[in-house]
């Protein structure tokens, strides 16, 4: 489905006036980007993607946390949160009659070269629909990200945590994954430590601890990993942020991709080795992230 409206925002006003004042509402099809935009010819900005249930945008301040911390790793201005969250919760609110489960995409690029104001807008659309994942488990395979474990550390330039809009690569690595028969990736640093997914976090249930990356490691932050932990903790089940190889894989309990528009998918095989679903966890955990109000 098309976005109906785009919400463009005026960053070129002074800090601190009307949010309100600041949101233009265009239609689809309006010009709303040049064609010199350097999100447009080198994909130099920042996205987030919000769940948004019955209109309420989920894990809102999560997401602009991140979004805050994507911008500093890439040298742009700190996104007004007052602003991005109004643009937001607006684009949120005209979701809530076309579906209970929708999500708004939020960009910051760099702007058109010579002029130093960055362009933000704002989307809702419906996501594909999750559920079919969710129920039966998904097959993935393990791909090779290329960079060390330590590539934050040794070589901040190349933005591993970032949330870039340079996505192609993630695309790439989903498209390989269907030629290899699978639905998803778990990416590998080049020095064999586990990380995330070209569009989710892992988690990974071993002896009954739910584990997930650190993310010094160059992965995001992850939103839905977030308020996962926060529920399974507050279910009595013990958390824990490790370092985990491919061998831990294949003893693991269980295993979930989780990202804001797909929940917790269960992984039902890596590399071809069966894992096993626990169709009850899974149930619990998409439960408590419907259950959100925030
Ligand atoms: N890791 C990457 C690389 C992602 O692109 C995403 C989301 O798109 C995630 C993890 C999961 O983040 P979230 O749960 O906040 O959607």
């Amino acid at each position: 489905m098309q976005p109906l409206t785009l919400y463009v925002l005026d960053l070129s006003r002074p800090a601190g006036a009307d949010p309100d004042a600041a949101i233009i509402r265009r239609q689809v099809g309006d010009a709303v980007l040049r064609t010199d935009d350097l999100g447009v010819t080198r994909g130099d900005g920042i996205f987030e993607t919000i769940l948004v249930h019955q209109g309420v945008a989920q894990a809102m301040d999560a997401h602009l946390d991140r979004f805050a911390r994507s911008a500093a790793m890439m040298d742009l201005p700190a996104p007004e949160r007052a602003l991005w969250r109004r643009a937001v919760e607006v684009a949120a609110a005209e979701m809530a009659p076309l579906a209970p489960f929708a999500a708004v995409k939020f960009v910051m690029t760099r702007g058109v070269e010579t002029e130093d104001i960055p362009t933000g807008f704002a989307y809702g659309f419906v996501p594909d629909d999750p559920a079919g994942a969710r129920l039966d488990g998904i097959d993935v395979v393990l791909l090779d990200r290329g960079y060390r474990h330590d590539v934050t550390e040794t070589s901040p330039w190349l933005l591993q945590g970032a949330k870039t809009l340079a996505y192609a690569v993630n695309k790439a690595a989903l498209r390989e994954a269907a030629r290899r028969g699978a639905h998803d990736v778990i990416f590998v640093s080049s020095d064999g430590y586990v990380l995330e997914g070209p569009n989710s976090t892992l988690i990974a249930r071993i002896d009954g601890v739910y584990i997930t990356i650190p993310v010094a490691l160059g992965v995001l932050p992850g939103t839905t990993q977030g308020d996962l932990f926060a529920a399974l903790e507050l279910a009595g089940a013990p958390t824990r942020v490790s370092e985990l190889f491919p061998a831990d894989l294949t003893t693991a309990d269980a295993l979930w991709l989780c990202s804001s528009t797909r929940g917790a998918a269960p992984i039902r095989s890596v590399d071809g080795a069966p894992v096993t679903v626990d169709r009850e966890v899974t149930a619990m955990m998409n439960d408590a992230l419907g259950a959100r109000t925030t």
